[in-house]
């Protein structure tokens, strides 16, 4: 049987016609944010997934993922490591102000254009074992970014996680080789 949470979870997300631009049924789960008991059980469902496998590092996407992944990371005993948009890691050079920091980048291809993520250098070590998180995947293409840079980094991907998934991974619940794990598909 179902989990009976997943219901309340998929019912919360508001979704929002032409958001952002004409066509797109955008999927806002900034109304799961403000259900704290859908909030928390979506949070104790990746928790519970993951909590006993030995994941050291849980990788949040730009922007959304940074909503969901420290509270799982802070509830398995993991660090967070951002995955961001460019231009925004810091870092020093040698006079100590402040510089775009050591980072590596993987671009990827959108449906209109391209975007790119960074990491910072040493965020990740050899050993490391990963999961990625982000609000929804829909061509897989920024997971697969985010999957690139972790691997970059010398980490073991372990598996990549969203709460809404498109319903055309059901068949194939993976994005390039890694399994993938979503709780709801949208509405
Ligand atoms: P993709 O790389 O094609 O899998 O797209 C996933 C990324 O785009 C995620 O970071 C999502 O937050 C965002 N995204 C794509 N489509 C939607 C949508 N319909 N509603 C909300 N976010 C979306």
């Amino acid at each position: 049987a179902e989990d009976p949470r997943l219901k309340a979870i998929t019912e919360a997300i508001r979704v929002v016609p032409h958001f952002p631009k004409q066509g797109i049924m955008f999927q806002d789960i900034t109304t799961l944010l403000l259900d704290h008991k859908v909030f928390k059980d979506t949070i104790d469902i990746f928790v519970d997934r993951y909590k006993d496998m030995g994941i050291s590092i849980v990788a949040g996407v730009e922007a959304r993922g940074f909503f969901f992944g420290p509270s799982i990371a802070l509830a398995i005993g993991s660090k967070f490591v951002p995955l961001r948009k460019p231009r925004k890691l810091p870092g020093r050079n040698i006079t100590g102000a402040w510089y775009l920091g050591e980072v590596i980048s993987e671009k990827y291809v959108l449906e209109y254009g391209s975007d790119c993520l960074e990491m910072h250098v040493g965020a990740v070590k050899p050993g490391d074992k990963a999961i990625v998180i982000d609000d929804l995947v829909a061509t897989g293409g920024t997971l697969s970014a985010a999957i690139s840079l972790l691997e970059r980094g010398g980490a073991e991907v372990v598996e990549c996680a969203c709460v809404i998934g498109l319903s055309h991974f059901k068949d194939d619940c993976s994005v390039n080789g890694k399994p993938l794990y979503f709780l709801v598909e949208p509405r």
